[in-house]
C-alpha cells in the first residue's frame, strides 16, 4: 500500500538500497498514481532506527526487572534511545494485545482487580485495573488512572499538588470496554468486594455472573498480592500482579526507579502484559516482540 495516497494497485518495484546500519538490501517501490516512492521498511517495526540489532534483547531486558537507565548501560546506548524504544514497543504491544482480544476464543472465566502504584511520588498514586483469564493467567486488558492519596498522605498531597480528580471509574470503564470484545455472554467474573464493581458489570456485561470474595492480607514480604489464606479465590490475578511487580522495575516496591509519566507507565504495562502472554506460551516459541498471535 502506498503511504501517501493509500492505493494498493499502481505500484511497481524500483530497485534496492543498501541499509547503512546492517548492510541489508531493502526493496524500493514506486507508486504510479502519485509518483512517490517508498520501501519495504516504511511499514516495518524498525523503520528509521539505527540500532535495530538490540530491539529483541531490549524488550526482554525491560520485562526482566531492569530499569531503563540500566538497560541503556547494558546495551551501551543513551537513555533517550531506550525511552524511544519504550514508546515504540508500548504502541506495538498495545496493538498486539487488542488484536489478541479480537481473534482469541471467548473467555468464560475472568478475574479482575486494581493494583496501586504512583507517578513520581507516593503523593500521586495511580490505580491499575487488570483483567486476566482464570487458569491460563493470560492478561486480557489493562488500564490506568489517577486516584487521590489515602491515609496520612492525603492532606500533604492536597497541599502540594492540589486536588487530583479521581479517574478510577474512567479507568474501570476503559477496562470493561476493552474486555467486551473477548468475554463470553455467560462468563463468570470474579473480583473483590469493591462497591464500584457490581454496577460496572451490570452496565457492561448484563448477562455475565459476578462473584465477589473478601480481600486478604499479603503474605510474602513486599508482595501484598500473594495472600496468606489457604485458598485465594482470585489467585490467578494476584499471582499476575506479583509478576508485574517483580518484572517491571517501576512497579517494584521501595524502588528508586519511579515512573515519571502516566502515559509512559501505561506503555510499560502494555509491554509487560504482552511479554507475559508470550512467556506463558514459551513452550511453543520464544517471546519475540515482532511475532504476532494467530
Ligand atoms: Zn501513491
Amino acid at each position: 500500500m502506498c503511504p501517501t495516497c493509500k492505493n494498493e494497485f499502481h505500484l511497481i518495484k524500483r530497485g534496492f538500497y543498501r541499509r547503512p546500519s546492517d548492510q541489508k538490501k531493502v526493496q524500493r517501490y514506486f507508486c504510479k498514481s502519485c509518483k512517490k516512492s517508498f520501501s519495504e521498511q516504511t511499514y516495518a517495526m524498525d523503520f528509521r532506527q539505527q540500532k535495530r540489532w538490540f530491539n529483541q534483547s531490549c524488550f526482554l531486558t525491560l520485562c526482566s526487572g531492569v530499569s531503563q537507565r540500566r538497560t541503556a548501560y547494558i546495551f551501551q546506548v543513551v537513555p533517550r534511545t531506550i525511552a524511544r524504544r519504550v514508546k515504540k514497543f508500548g504502541e506495538i504491544c498495545e496493538k498486539n494485545l487488542s488484536e489478541y482480544r479480537e481473534i482469541r476464543a471467548k473467555v468464560h472465566e475472568v478475574e479482575f482487580d486494581e493494583m496501586e502504584s504512583f507517578i513520581h511520588s507516593k503523593l500521586k498514586p495511580v490505580t491499575i485495573p487488570i483483567a486476566v483469564e482464570k487458569g491460563t493467567r493470560k492478561v486480557l486488558a489493562l488500564a490506568i488512572g489517577n486516584i487521590g492519596a489515602k491515609g496520612h498522605l492525603k492532606h500533604l498531597s492536597i497541599q502540594k499538588y492540589g486536588r487530583r480528580p479521581s479517574e478510577r471509574l474512567f479507568a474501570l470503564k476503559n477496562l470493561a470496554k476493552s474486555l467486551q470484545t473477548c468475554v463470553a455472554t455467560d462468563a463468570r467474573l470474579s473480583s473483590d468486594k469493591c462497591p464500584l464493581y457490581p454496577n460496572l458489570i451490570r452496565n457492561y456485561f448484563p448477562t455475565a455472573s459476578h462473584y465477589t470474595c473478601k480481600g486478604a492480607r499479603g503474605a510474602v514480604v513486599g508482595l501484598g498480592e500473594l495472600k496468606k489464606t489457604v485458598f485465594d479465590p482470585i489467585f490467578t490475578l494476584n499471582h499476575t500482579y506479583a509478576m508485574f511487580r517483580d518484572n517491571l522495575k517501576t512497579l517494584s516496591r521501595r524502588t528508586w526507579a519511579t515512573a515519571k509519566r502516566k502515559d509512559r507507565l501505561l506503555l510499560l504495562l502494555n509491554i509487560y502484559a504482552w511479554f507475559h502472554n508470550l512467556w506463558l506460551d514459551r513452550h511453543v516459541a520464544k517471546p519475540r516482540l515482532d511475532v504476532y498471535y494467530g
